[in-house]
C-alpha cells in the first residue's frame, strides 16, 4: 500500500461489508471486512509487521474471492502507519520533518524498507498481553523490530484488535506474516486443536511448528484466552523482505480455499458441525 486511498479502494473492491476497529497513531481508521453470517466464525489479521504488507494484498484478494456462508471477519492491514512508512519513507512526512528525523534516528539512519514496527517503533506482535516482555528477541527501546512497548496493549493497533476479540467470540483467529511457509500453533503449555492446525498445514503444504521463545504475539494472546489461534508465515524463504509483489499471484493461488477451511474448522470447534 502506497497510500491510505489504496487501502480504501481495495476494501471497496473486496465486496465485503466495511467497518473499522480503531484508529492508528497517524489517524487512519483500521478497516474490518466482513463476509458471511452467523455467530462465531473466523478473524483474519494481516499487515501486522510493516514490511510484510504482501499479507495485506493477499487478504484483500482472498476476501474478494470468498463466497462461503460462514462468517469471516478480516483486518487486512493492521499496521497501516508502519506499512506506509516502509513503502514511502520520507514522503510520508511532507510537512513533519522533525517526526521523520526522529524515526530515522530510531532506525540507525537506514531507509525503512525493512521496518517491521508501528510508527512509534513498537513491534505490534510483541505488544499483546501474553507473557509480555519474556520473549527471547524482545528489546526495550523503540526501533525497527522487537520493541515490546512501554506496557502491554500500549499501542492503538494492539488495543483495536483486543477490543474486537473481547466483544466478539471468534472460533478461530489467524495472523498473517511473511515468510517461510510455516504455521505456528499453541502457546505456553497449551497445544490443543493440533489436528485442526495439521489440516491447515496439509492444505497449504506448510510446516507445522510450535513457537519457542516468543511472547506477546496475537496468536499467543488468543491461545492464552482459550481461542484457537494460528500464525501463518506465507511465502518461500528464498525470497527477500519485503516479499516481491510479482509473487503475489502465486501466493493467492496457494491460499485459494483456505478461508473455507478456516470456516469449517471454526464451526467444528464451536460444535456446530462435527469432523
Ligand atoms: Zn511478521
Amino acid at each position: 500500500m502506497k497510500s491510505y486511498k489504496e487501502i480504501e479502494r481495495l476494501a471497496q473492491q473486496s465486496g465485503a461489508a466495511l467497518d473499522y476497529i480503531g484508529v492508528t497513531y497517524l489517524g487512519y481508521p483500521i478497516p474490518l471486512l466482513t463476509k458471511g453470517r452467523g455467530e462465531g466464525g473466523v478473524l483474519l489479521v494481516g499487515g501486522v509487521h510493516a514490511r510484510e504488507y504482501i499479507t495485506s494484498y493477499l487478504l484483500f484478494e482472498l476476501m474478494k474471492e470468498y463466497c462461503g456462508e460462514g462468517r469471516i471477519d478480516c483486518v487486512p492491514a493492521l499496521n497501516i502507519d508502519g506499512i506506509l512508512l516502509s513503502r514511502l519513507g520520507k514522503k510520508l512526512f511532507p510537512k513533519a520533518q522533525a517526526a521523520y528525523r526522529g524515526l530515522l534516528e530510531m532506525n540507525g539512519g537506514r531507509d525503512f524498507a525493512q521496518w517491521k514496527a508501528n510508527i512509534r517503533g513498537v513491534d505490534l506482535n510483541t505488544n499483546f498481553d501474553a507473557e509480555w516482555g519474556t520473549g527471547l528477541m524482545n528489546v526495550r527501546r523503540p526501533g525497527a523490530e522487537n520493541y515490546i512497548g512501554p506496557f502491554p496493549e500500549s499501542e492503538n493497533e494492539t488495543r483495536a484488535v483486543v477490543e474486537r476479540l473481547r466483544k466478539y467470540p471468534y472460533d478461530i483467529v489467524v495472523a498473517y506474516h511473511s515468510k517461510g511457509e510455516e504455521i505456528y500453533f499453541g502457546f505456553g503449555e497449551e497445544f490443543g486443536n493440533k489436528h485442526h492446525a495439521e489440516k491447515v498445514a496439509d492444505m497449504l503444504g506448510y510446516a507445522l511448528k510450535t513457537s519457542v521463545g516468543s511472547a506477546g504475539g496475537l496468536k499467543d494472546y488468543c491461545v492464552r484466552c482459550g481461542t484457537f489461534g494460528l500464525t501463518i508465515e506465507v511465502g518461500e524463504d528464498r525470497f527477500p523482505h519485503p516479499y516481491p509483489m510479482k509473487e503475489l499471484p502465486r501466493l493467492i493461488n496457494k491460499h485459494k480455499g483456505s478461508l473455507e477451511l478456516f470456516s469449517t474448522i471454526g464451526a467444528q470447534i464451536a460444535g456446530r458441525i462435527y469432523d
